[in-house]
């Protein structure tokens, strides 16, 4: 057994069954991305679009893949026809287009809103004002290409678990009080996308239904 397939099922047996495994497979080669699919994966996570690109025309037509990197927005147009999901909304200005190139193509883009939860100033994402601020004035609901199916964060990477635990307990705060006040008759709100190779567990703890997770299947980049 490679050992892609068996940190797959060790992964496996670790997860709860509702929660959706993607394999992020950013700077990994087409083979490694084929051993996976042969283990039976079929989500997988791409940070950047031209490498995204590169890669799936060679790749599996039943692969499932999630944006999760920062999208500019003159980029939407080249993933919008085959992407499962975005989960890397962190703008308003980005949803619309999306919604625009969906429309154009008759799709409706499953999408994710990005919630800036560390304490770093490099990672995109929405403050949670922001966003609601933009939930208020403008209605996202109204975009009918694409369809919110949650929130989505990036813990801070530091040793700290109590700091990690806090920052996804927020998340999932989050995820709760928008579910309350905006999306309350919008049953496919529903993901808090969390967790990655180091602290997926403490994702789990605090409610994640969906882990990113790289290095735990590939090995190190
Ligand atoms: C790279 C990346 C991951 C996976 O990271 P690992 O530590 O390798 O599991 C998850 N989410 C995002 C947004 C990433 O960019």
């Amino acid at each position: 057994m490679s050992f892609i397939t068996e940190n797959i099922s060790i992964l496996k047996h670790q997860l709860p069954s509702s929660v959706k495994l993607i394999a992020v497979s950013k700077t990994k080669t087409v083979n490694d991305i084929i051993e996976a699919h042969n283990a039976g994966q079929r989500y997988f996570g791409e940070n950047r679009v031209q490498e995204l690109l590169n890669k799936k025309d060679l790749l599996p037509k039943d692969i499932e893949w999630h944006l999760i990197g920062h999208l500019q927005s003159n980029k939407v147009k080249y993933i919008v026809p085959f992407i499962s999901m975005i989960q890397s909304i962190d703008s308003y200005n980005l949803l619309v287009i999306v919604n625009t190139e969906a429309l154009k193509i008759n799709r409706i883009v499953d999408c994710l809103l990005q919630i800036h939860i560390a304490d770093e100033e490099t990672k995109f994402g929405f403050s949670m004002h922001e966003l609601c601020e933009n939930l208020k004035s403008y209605n996202m609901l109204n975009l009918k290409n694409v369809r919110i199916c949650g929130v989505m964060g990036m813990a801070t990477f530091t040793s700290d678990t109590n700091q990690v635990k806090k920052e996804f307990g927020y998340l999932r705060d989050c995820f709760q009080s928008l579910k309350e006040t905006f999306f309350r008759s919008n049953t496919s709100f529903e993901e808090i996308s969390m967790g990655m190779s180091g602290d997926f567990e403490l994702a789990l703890k605090e409610g994640s239904t969906m882990v990113r997770i790289g290095s735990l299947i590939f090995g190190e980049r």
